[in-house]
C-alpha cells in the first residue's frame, strides 16, 4: 500500500510517500521561516500564499525522488484541519484535486492524529491503548490511544499549549523564532535553578495543564537575569509540569503498557528524558518519535492515511476543511480551553 501524504496547516508545507509497511519512500518540507521571521509569528495570509507556491514542486520532487508517479498510489492523504484555515485548503484542494484527476480515495486527516499515530510509523511495536501526552505549538494534551480513531482525552491545557509558551518566552528573551529550539540552545548555557518560576496546577486534583502564569513570571524576570539563566529555568519548569501532570495520568491509565510523546516540544531533549525516566519508575515502555517526526511534516499525515485506509475510512471529495477540530469530540469543555 502507496500512501501520498500532504500537510500544510501551520508554516509548514510537506509532501511525503509512505508504504503500508512503514516505509519512508520520500518526504520533502518547506519551512517559511524566513518569510514569518519579521512579524515574530505565523501570518496566516502569508502562509497561505506560501503553500501556494511550495506544495506543487514539493509533490513533484517525492515523486521523482521515491521514482514513482501518481498511478502508483492507493491513496491520497491530506491534512483537513485543525490549523490555518487558508493552509489547511490549500493541502485540501490539492489532495482533492489529485485523487479526483488519478480516481483515487481521498483520506481527510486530522493533523492531531498525524502527531498522535506518528510514533507508530517510527515503532512496528507500538500497539493500542498507549498514553500520549500530545505537545506542540497549539496543544498539550494527555490521551489515551484506543485504536485509529478511537482517542480518549484525558488532560488539556487551560490556557497555552507547551509550545506556545516556548515560542512566547523566546519572544521575550529576543531568542527568536520558532522560540522551541531557540530556548532549548540557550537553555544548554544557562543554570536550570538560578530564577525561581511558578509550576502551574503541578500537584492539583484536576488532571489538566496550565502554562500562561510562567510565561508571565518569565517576563517579570526579564532584564534581572540573564536569558541562558532563564531559559533554562523556564524549560526546567516546563519539564516539571509536563511530568507532575503525565505522572498522574500514568497512575489512572494502567491500560496504557506505553507511555508515548509527539508533536513539536517532543523534539526537546530535556522533555524526552524526563518522560523516558518518569516511564522506567513506572513499569511503562517509553516510545518518542525521531527528532523530524516530531515537528510538522507529512510522512505523519500520509502514514495517518495509511492507518485509515487499511481500516476502511476514506471521505468524500468534498469533505469540509475544519479550523478546528477536536481529537476526542465527546471530551468536556474545559474552562477557557479550546480542543
Ligand atoms: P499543532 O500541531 O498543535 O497544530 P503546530 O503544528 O504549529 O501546532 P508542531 O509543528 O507540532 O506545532 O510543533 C511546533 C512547536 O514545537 C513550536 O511551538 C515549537 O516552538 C516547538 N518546538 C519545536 N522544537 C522544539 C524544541 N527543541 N524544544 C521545545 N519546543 C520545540
Ligand atoms: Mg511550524
Ligand atoms: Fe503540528
Amino acid at each position: 500500500m502507496l500512501i501520498l501524504g500532504l500537510e500544510s496547516s501551520c508554516d509548514e508545507t510537506a509532501a511525503a510517500l509512505v508504504t503500508g509497511d512503514r516505509r519512508v519512500l520520500a518526504h520533502r518540507l518547506a519551512g517559511q521561516e524566513a518569510a514569518h521571521a519579521p512579524y515574530g509569528g505565523v501570518v496566516p495570509e502569508i502562509a497561505a500564499r506560501a503553500h501556494v507556491e511550495a506544495l506543487p514542486p514539493l509533490i513533484e520532487a517525492v515523486f521523482a525522488d521515491a521514482g514513482l508517479t501518481l498511478a502508483d498510489v492507493d491513496a491520497v492523504a491530506a491534512t483537513a484541519g485543525p490549523g490555518l484555515i487558508g493552509g489547511v485548503m490549500v493541502g485540501l484542494v490539492t489532495g482533492k484535486a489529485l485523487a479526483h484527476a488519478a480516481n483515487k480515495p481521498l483520506v481527510a486527516v486530522n493533523h492531531l492524529e498525524g502527531h498522535a499515530l506518528s510514533p507508530r510509523l517510527s515503532d512496528p511495536d507500538l500497539d493500542f491503548p498507549y498514553l500520549l501526552l500530545l505537545v506542540s505549538g497549539g496543544h498539550c494534551q494527555l490521551l489515551l490511544v484506543e485504536g485509529v480513531g478511537a482517542y480518549r482525552r484525558l488532560a488539556t491545557t487551560i490556557d497555552d499549549a507547551a509550545g506556545e509558551a516556548f515560542d512566547k518566552t523566546a519572544k521575550l528573551l529576543g531568542l527568536g523564532f520558532p522560540g522551541g529550539p531557540a530556548v532549548e540552545r540557550a537553555a544548554a548555557l544557562g543554570n536550570p535553578h538560578a530564577v525561581p518560576l511558578p509550576r502551574p496546577l503541578k500537584g492539583a486534583a484536576e488532571p489538566h495543564f496550565s502554562f500562561a502564569g510562567l510565561k508571565s513570571a518569565v517576563a517579570r524576570a526579564v532584564g534581572e537575569h540573564s536569558s541562558e539563566d532563564l531559559a533554562a529555568s523556564f524549560q526546567a519548569a516546563v519539564v516539571d509540569c509536563l511530568l507532575d501532570r503525565t505522572a498522574r495520568a500514568l497512575a489512572a491509565a494502567p491500560q496504557a503498557s506505553t507511555l508515548v510523546v509527539a508533536g513539536g516540544v517532543a523534539a526537546n531533549a530535556a522533555v524526552r528524558g524526563a518522560l523516558s525516566d518518569l516511564a522506567a519508575a513506572h513499569g511503562r515502555r517509553f516510545v518518542a518519535p525521531p527528532l523530524w517526526l516530531c515537528t510538522d511534516n507529512a510522512a505523519m499525515i500520509a502514514w495517518a492515511g495509511a492507518e485509515r485506509f487499511a481500516a476502511g475510512l476514506v471521505d468524500p471529495l468534498d469533505v469540509a476543511a475544519r479550523p478546528r477540530w477536536p481529537l476526542d469530540p465527546g471530551a468536556a469543555p474545559v474552562r477557557g480551553a479550546g480542543v
